[in-house]
C-alpha cells in the first residue's frame, strides 16, 4: 500500500536527523552559529493550498540567499530582461557563493544572480528602483505569509563582518556593474537576506512559482509567467551553489539554499516544499535538508524526468 504524504514526510524527517550531526552552521555571519543545527523540518504546499509538515517547520530563520530568487523576480519584473542580463549572467560558476576569483580574472560581470557577486550586482539595480519596505511587503506575499520581518540581530550581525562582500561590491563597482553606491547596494542584499521565514512560508513561495506566479488560492497573478520561467531554470541550475549538478540529477527539482539552512524547492505545476536544517554540508547547503529531499524525490517521484507521476 502507497504511503500517505503525512508519513512520507515523517519518515524523511526521522531519517535525515542522523544527519545532522555531520554538518556545521554558518559562522562566518557570528548571529548564525547560535541557531541549534539540530532542527529539521519540512513543509509541502500542495496545488489545492493544503500544507502537509513535519519536524521543525515552524522555527524562524533567515531567509539567506533564497531571497536571492525574489531579488531577481522583481528585478526582471521592474528592471526588464536586457537591463538585468546586461549586468548578470545566466551560467553556473562551479565556484563557491562568495568566489570572486573568476569575476575578477575572466569576466567582465558575475556568472549567475544566484552568487554573491551576481545578487549584489541585481540588488544595485533594485535598490535604485524599490524600497526594502516595498520588497518586504511583496516577499510577505509571495510566501504567503504576512509575520515575515527582519531580524535585526541577523542583520546587524553580518553588516558587521561585510569585509568579503564588500570587497566584491567594490571590484563589482571598478567594473562600473553597480547602478548604486556600495553602502546603498549592500544595505538593500543584507536586508533582504535578513528576512525571517519558516519552512511554511517557503512552501508557500515554492508553490506560487510552481503554480506559473499565481496564487492559486486568490486567483491573484504576482508574477509574470515568463519571470516564472526563467527563475526556475536558474534555480535548476544554479540554486545549489556549486553542488547544482549533482542536486539536479539526484532531487531533479529546481531549488534555492540558504546558508540560514532552508531549502526552497519547486515541483512544478504539483506543490512548494520548503526546508530548514541549518546544519550546512562544506558548500553551505543543509546536508540533512538535501537527504530530506532526496528521500521525497525518490518516493514521490518528484524529479523532473521521472516516468510516472503518481498523486500527491
Ligand atoms: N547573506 C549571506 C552572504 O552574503 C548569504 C549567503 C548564502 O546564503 O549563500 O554571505
Amino acid at each position: 500500500m502507497e504511503e500517505r504524504l503525512e508519513e512520507i514526510l515523517d519518515h524523511a524527517i526521522e531519517n535525515g536527523r542522523g544527519m545532522t550531526a555531520l554538518g556545521k552552521t554558518a559562522t562566518y555571519i557570528p548571529e548564525l552559529g547560535h541557531v541549534n543545527k539540530e532542527y529539521l523540518g519540512v513543509c509541502v504546499c500542495t496545488g489545492d493550498g493544503t500544507y502537509y509538515e513535519s519536524g521543525d517547520s515552524d522555527i524562524r530563520f533567515t531567509i539567506q540567499s533564497i531571497s536571492k530568487v525574489i531579488s531577481l523576480a522583481v528585478a526582471l519584473e521592474r528592471c526588464g530582461f536586457q537591463k538585468t542580463f546586461d549586468r548578470v549572467g545566466m551560467e553556473p560558476s562551479g565556484d563557491s557563493f562568495d568566489s570572486l576569483v573568476r569575476l575578477d580574472l575572466a569576466s567582465d560581470h558575475p556568472s549567475n544572480p544566484m552568487i554573491n557577486s551576481g545578487a549584489i550586482a541585481v540588488a544595485s539595480h533594485l535598490s535604485c528602483e524599490i524600497s526594502f519596505e516595498r520588497m518586504l511587503a511583496f516577499t510577505r506575499k509571495l510566501c504567503m505569509d504576512d509575520e515575515i520581518i527582519l531580524d535585526e540581530k541577523v542583520y546587524h550581525s553580518e553588516m558587521g563582518h561585510i569585509s568579503r562582500n564588500k570587497a566584491i561590491a567594490y571590484l563589482l563597482e571598478s567594473k562600473g556593474i553597480l547602478e548604486n553606491g556600495v553602502e546603498e547596494s549592500l544595505d538593500l542584499y543584507v536586508r533582504m537576506c535578513s528576512l525571517c521565514v519558516t519552512a511554511r512560508s517557503l512552501a508557500g513561495f515554492g508553490l506560487i512559482l510552481a503554480s506559473d506566479g499565481i496564487n492559486p488560492l486568490t486567483g491573484e497573478r504576482l508574477l509574470s509567467s515568463k519571470v516564472v520561467q526563467t527563475v526556475k531554470s536558474i534555480m535548476l541550475t544554479c540554486g545549489m551553489y556549486d553542488g547544482s549538478g549533482r542536486f539536479a540529477v539526484e532531487v531533479g527539482v529546481p531549488s534555492k539554499s540558504g546558508v540560514g539552512g532552508g531549502i526552497l524547492s519547486v515541483v512544478d505545476k504539483r506543490m512548494g516544499i520548503g526546508i530548514f536544517g541549518p546544519a550546512l554540508d562544506s558548500k553551505g547547503n543543509s546536508i540533512a535538508g538535501q537527504y530530506v529531499l532526496r528521500e521525497l524525490s525518490d518516493k514521490m517521484r518528484l524529479h523532473m524526468f521521472a516516468d510516472h507521476v503518481p498523486e500527491y
